[in-house]
């Protein structure tokens, strides 16, 4: 399929607009080539009432970039279906309130590089148009920035970018393959929490860890909570750097 990166500012117009009236409805759901976060996943996990290891099994497929060692997760295409999403239905997205953050932007994509001495985040965004998506050429009346606003993407793109900085830091710290063991580390704590979390209450992941009993009780209780402590878990796991256990 061929497509069109357009790179826009925040300020441009936004010259895009979709509507369940459009005659390619559902077409951007299919034949899809997109990666899931961690917090895509809590997300999603949590909107079917499910665990990671169920949601992971049953919806994704895992590969291992053959470079860099590192997991990545996507949705499991059927033929069938065309490679629909398993959550496209007739009327839309039946996750729609927890869907994935490419698809909250679509069809914008977001980058980010991150200043070495400061840590600040610089964005860079582009528009995707591609043959498929008839949603171009109309004027929304909304900038770039307005109309993120309205697809409720903070939390996401905080996230998203912790995960970044992993990357980065794996690519700083151990260039080459990643070996399984930690490539292991890795899925468990970025994608697969609640077993994650089964390690640390019922295992002995955290020996050697002084980890406060308030951060212990949050991190049992609250998937984000434990998706952060997890993300900082990677780093000391891997990369052997302090985590910061306040309380
Ligand atoms: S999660 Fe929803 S919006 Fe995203 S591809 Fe699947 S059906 Fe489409
Ligand atoms: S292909 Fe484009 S216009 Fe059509 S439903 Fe998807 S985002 Fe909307």
């Amino acid at each position: 399929m061929s497509e069109e990166m357009i790179p826009v500012t925040l300020d441009d117009k936004m010259t895009f607009e979709c509507s369940p009236g459009v005659s390619c409805f559902n077409e951007c759901c299919r034949d899809l080539n997109q990666f899931l976060t961690p917090y895509d996943i809590l997300r999603l996990k949590e909107n079917l009432g499910i665990t990671s290891d169920l949601f992971l099994k049953k919806y994704t497929s895992v590969h291992v970039g053959p470079e860099s060692g590192l997991p990545v997760i996507s949705f499991k295409l059927d033929p069938a279906t065309r490679h629909a999403c398993p959550f496209v239905r007739e009327t839309g997205c039946s996750v729609y309130v927890d869907r994935p953050t490419s698809c909250r932007i679509y069809p914008l994509a977001r980058a980010i590089s991150r200043a070495r001495d400061t840590g600040e985040i610089q964005e860079y965004f582009a528009l995707i148009e591609e043959p498929h998506c008839k949603g171009f050429g109309r004027n929304s009346g909304q900038t770039i920035r307005e109309w993120l606003d309205g697809q409720d993407v903070t939390l996401h793109n905080a996230m998203n970018d912790k995960l970044m900085e992993l990357i980065s830091l794996k690519n700083q710290i151990l260039p080459g393959r990643l070996d399984p063991v930690d490539s292991d580390k890795f899925y468990l704590a970025c994608y697969d929490m609640d077993t994650f979390r089964k390690r640390i209450f019922e295992g002995d992941l955290l020996d050697g860890l002084d980890v406060p009993p308030a951060v212990l009780a949050r991190i049992k209780a609250d998937d984000l909570a434990l998706l952060d402590f997890g993300l900082a878990w990677v780093k000391y796991a891997l990369f052997g750097i302090d985590m910061a256990l306040g309380e």
